[in-house]
């Protein structure tokens, strides 16, 4: 099944430039350095088009990126960047005619069912409409629309989370740990999106070295990082980093192999 992947943002949680800061790369002219908050958007060919997380720059993301469709939404977790642009799935409500099937595993739906009680246990009076999310929590891998979603589990500092492979891509934002249990599920890989925020350690975050070490153990085809902090320069990274690893930015759009509804990986 062939799809399309774009990565709607690449940034960290504060996006980049961040609010008040003066350094090169905040200022920078380069549009490669402009990082919105992380979610990539999968188009598979007469099949499904996926969100992973709503972020905070979801209605932004659509406009820029011409989305004009999601037919389900996977949550990795729940932090305020990757789960703060619910609202605006409202308007896929309206073209898709109806509720949107969202997949996060229990912790990320309760805490999805807390911050957005309005949209799961709704008030009388509707107003200016409420997004409508039939909410499924994940405790395995699971087929939306005959495509094939494997849940990765990772550790984002001491919290398990989750990423997921589609065919012969995985998307693993926000972790600075695979689990034992994950390895095997992420063989044969060609193209990887691998969280790594910059070069100095983080309790929660892969640095460019830890993420060059789990690339190394993996070996897919390209490597793609993301959830970038403005300690990283896109052009001045990218030189440095080896053969068939690079920055992601926003907008960068690849295509990938998705496997169907039956299929191992
Ligand atoms: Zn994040
Ligand atoms: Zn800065
Ligand atoms: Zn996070």
């Amino acid at each position: 099944m062939n799809a399309r992947v774009i990565v709607l943002g690449s940034g960290t949680s504060h996006g980049v430039p961040m609010i008040g800061c003066t350094c090169a790369v905040c200022r920078s002219a380069d549009p490669h350095d402009r990082r919105t908050r992380p979610s990539i958007h999968i188009e598979v060919e007469g099949g499904p088009a996926l969100l992973v997380d709503t972020s905070t720059d979801l209605r932004h993301q659509a406009l820029a990126h011409g989305i004009a469709r999601v037919d389900a939404i996977l949550f990795t977790h729940s932090h305020a960047d990757h789960v703060m642009g619910l609202d605006d799935v409202r308007r896929y409500n309206v073209m898709r005619g109806g509720a949107i099937p969202a997949y996060a595993d229990a912790r990320t739906a309760a805490d999805l069912q807390r911050t957005f009680s309005y949209v799961f246990n709704p008030p009388d009076e509707k107003g200016g409409g409420l997004p409508q999310i039939s909410l499924h929590t994940i405790i395995g891998p699971f087929a939306v629309d005959g495509v094939r979603v494997q849940p990765v589990p990772l550790f984002h500092g001491r919290r398990p989370v989750l990423g997921f492979r589609f065919g012969s891509f995985a998307y693993l934002t926000d972790c600075n740990r695979v689990d034992e249990a994950a390895w095997p599920l992420l063989e044969g890989l060609d193209v990887l999106i691998l969280d790594a925020l910059r070069h100095r350690a983080h309790p929660t975050h892969f640095t460019v070295a830890e993420a060059l070490e789990v690339v190394a153990r993996l070996r897919p085809r390209q490597t793609y990082f993301t959830h970038i902090c403005h300690d990283l320069p896109h052009a001045a990274t990218n030189a440095a980093l080896p053969p068939g690893v690079a920055l992601a930015y926003d907008g960068l759009t690849f295509a990938i192999e998705a496997a169907a509804e039956g299929a191992w990986t």
